[in-house]
């Protein structure tokens, strides 16, 4: 697979699907705002493209304003913000079901190749944590409802809800879904003890673990991509396909060419199932384009 994150409906339907497909893109994630565009998925479907529905599920900051009981409640006992992350409770039923609601829309009315499971973990801001030492390390939920249990279970319960609800409603949807890139171990355990996922059981309920291998933000080198990738393998015993960071986020350093080349080379090292790159808001209008499409074009021959 090579796939593609894209967030915003191009400006220019036509010309985004001509040269998508000159960089080889086989798969498109796409977003709430462009699968909610009907004339966007109507020529997805006339094209045949394969393409994942990215499903966001614990963060809601929208219905968080109007729902404030929904809040996540972190182990300082406050609710569970940092910047633009909002998280919910995921032991609030009401919410789920709610939830439910949205998926069945995807299934029945889009009916995507896949469904792309995004924020179904706990609260965290794993994007700007580089250290063991890091404040925003910390657990939740810790509201009355989650106390007693450990932070995988609600998480683990909700995948295997709308696994099992998307499986039956539409048989063929394939499931992906978006991991925390953190090996075992790392963080106190934290994939497991802080956001929440346990791969060895995930594996069970969904097709493929997307691990958001985002190397530069965490200040990674990028053969430490193919490492998580192993990492999450082993763990859940079902395709990885990481997904990449193709510009420079949160740090002011520059991504350079170079480096982005190496995170291509490292990202599709087996046992890789491909590569997603993240995201076309970025490569759009870029250099970074240019590149895809002339000098990294022999990198993805292999794939
Ligand atoms: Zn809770």
């Amino acid at each position: 697979m090579i796939g593609l994150k894209i967030y915003s409906v191009p400006k220019n339907i036509e010309d985004f699907f001509e040269k998508i497909k000159s960089i080889n893109v086989d798969t498109l994630f796409i977003s709430k705002e462009v699968y909610s565009s009907k004339e966007f998925v109507f020529t997805l479907k006339i094209r045949k493209i394969t393409f994942y529905c990215i499903f966001q599920v614990f963060y809601n900051p929208s219905y968080l304003k109007v729902n404030p009981s929904a809040y996540s409640i972190t182990e300082r006992g406050e609710k569970a913000i940092d910047e633009w992350v909002h998280f919910v409770c995921p032991s609030d039923n009401k919410y789920k079901e709610y939830l439910i609601g949205e998926v069945a829309y995807i299934t029945e009315q889009i009916k995507p190749t896949g469904i792309s499971l995004d924020f179904i973990r706990q609260f965290i801001f794993w994007e700007k944590v580089h250290d063991v030492s890091s404040e925003r390390l910390i657990k939740s939920c810790k509201c009355p409802r989650c106390r007693d249990k450990s932070p995988s279970k609600e998480i683990t319960n909700t995948v295997k809800l709308f696994s099992s609800f998307i499986k039956k409603s539409q048989p063929d949807c394939i499931i992906g879904l978006h991991s925390v890139p953190w090996k075992e171990g790392e963080f106190n355990n934290g994939l497991l003890e802080i956001a929440g996922q346990d791969l060895n059981k995930l594996g069970s309920y969904v097709d493929f673990i997307s691990p958001m291998c985002y190397s530069h933000m965490l200040k990674k080198e990028p053969n430490w991509i193919n490492q998580v990738v192993k990492d999450h393998k082993n763990r859940s015993q079902i395709s990885v396909i990481p997904a990449v960071q193709v510009k420079e986020c949160y740090l002011s350093n520059k991504l350079n060419k170079s480096e982005l080349k190496e995170i291509i080379i490292e990202s599709i090292k087996k046992p890789s199932g491909g590569i997603i790159l993240w995201s076309w808001d970025y490569i759009v209008d870029s250099e970074i384009y240019n590149w895809l499409n002339v000098e990294f074009r022999d990198l993805f021959f292999d794939i």
